[in-house]
């Protein structure tokens, strides 16, 4: 990133010169809808287009705004440029599945510091999307329920694992939580994307996302690098038995030490928690969401 200037601000000259939340087109687009179909060839090595597209969501116009220190009313308009977007983009032929998520902290990667996420319009369904899909699907054919609706019934009777909650969404640290301090976010209502989000949801859901960041912030008294993904439905098909939620995975396992993925995790998909989701669920209930 060049010292003194940054692309997402007003009067840079690649955004426009007053906007509360932008949508603008990733410089550096891993899809674009200008590209070939995606088609992979026959064969071992197959090469395919990769239609779709990547957009940066601006959070925010100031730039060194870190997530948690947007007000809830500013998130409100982020979750509905999410809903306008996701709209947009589920409209398009080629596109499978629309991937809202975040990347915060300079630890995960990102050299940008001003407040932004991304969308990715995938021309696929990706893998560990499809594997949540079948495990979901596979648990509403054999029980006859969503296994969300179950999990969130029996986090809020057991409440060991509850961070915060509101009428619409339930923040907790799920008991096969892999990072350190991992939170779902979970809808109480059986929906299934964020453009199924009512008048009561979406500014329920913005105060959320603003409590569980500022909460994460204050655990160490900095800014948490996470990242922030939303769960969804693939826009194609009928998806009853899936159920919305948002996931957050940090990657700091204490205040000065971060997770790392080595051989266990990355080579064996198996991941190491040197802490209980019960305690790391305490100390973030317990942890004042501070401005
Ligand atoms: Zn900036
Ligand atoms: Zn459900």
């Amino acid at each position: 990133m060049p010292e003194n200037w940054c692309p997402f601000d007003p009067g840079s000259g690649k955004v426009t010169d007053n906007y509360e939340v932008l949508i603008y087109p990733n410089d550096f687009p891993a899809f674009s809808m200008d590209g070939a179909p995606f088609s992979p060839e026959p064969g071992l090595c197959a090469q395919t287009g990769a239609r779709g597209s990547c957009d940066v969501v601006i959070y925010h116009p100031e730039h060194g705004l870190a997530p948690s220190e947007l007000s809830a009313e500013h998130w409100r308009k982020v979750v509905d440029v999410w809903a306008r977007r996701h709209g947009e983009l589920a409209a398009a032929p080629d596109i499978q599945f629309v991937y809202i998520f975040e990347n915060t902290g300079a630890a995960i990667g990102v050299t940008m510091p001003h407040p932004h996420g991304q969308i990715y319009a995938f021309p696929f369904v990706p893998p560990l999307i499809q594997r949540e899909l079948d495990s979901a699907s596979d648990y509403f054919r054999d029980h006859g329920a969503c296994i969300y609706c179950r999990i969130l019934r029996d986090e809020l009777a057991a409440r060991s694992r509850i961070v915060t909650e509101n009428p619409e969404f339930v923040a907790f640290v799920p008991f096969f939580a892999r990072w350190p301090g991992e939170v779902q976010i979970c809808a109480r209502r059986h929906f299934a994307n964020v453009t199924e989000l009512n008048g009561g949801e979406a500014p329920n859901l913005a105060a959320i996302i603003k409590t569980v960041r500022m909460k994460y912030d204050a655990l160490y008294g900095f800014p948490m690098p996470l990242m922030m993904l939303l769960r969804q439905s693939p826009v194609q098909g009928q998806h009853p038995y899936f159920h919305f939620h948002i996931d957050f995975y940090p990657i700091q396992r204490s205040a000065t030490k971060l997770k790392y993925l080595a051989g266990v995790e990355s080579g064996a998909g198996t991941f190491l928690n040197d802490t209980l989701a019960e305690e790391k669920a305490r100390e973030l209930r317990e942890t004042e969401p501070r401005e």
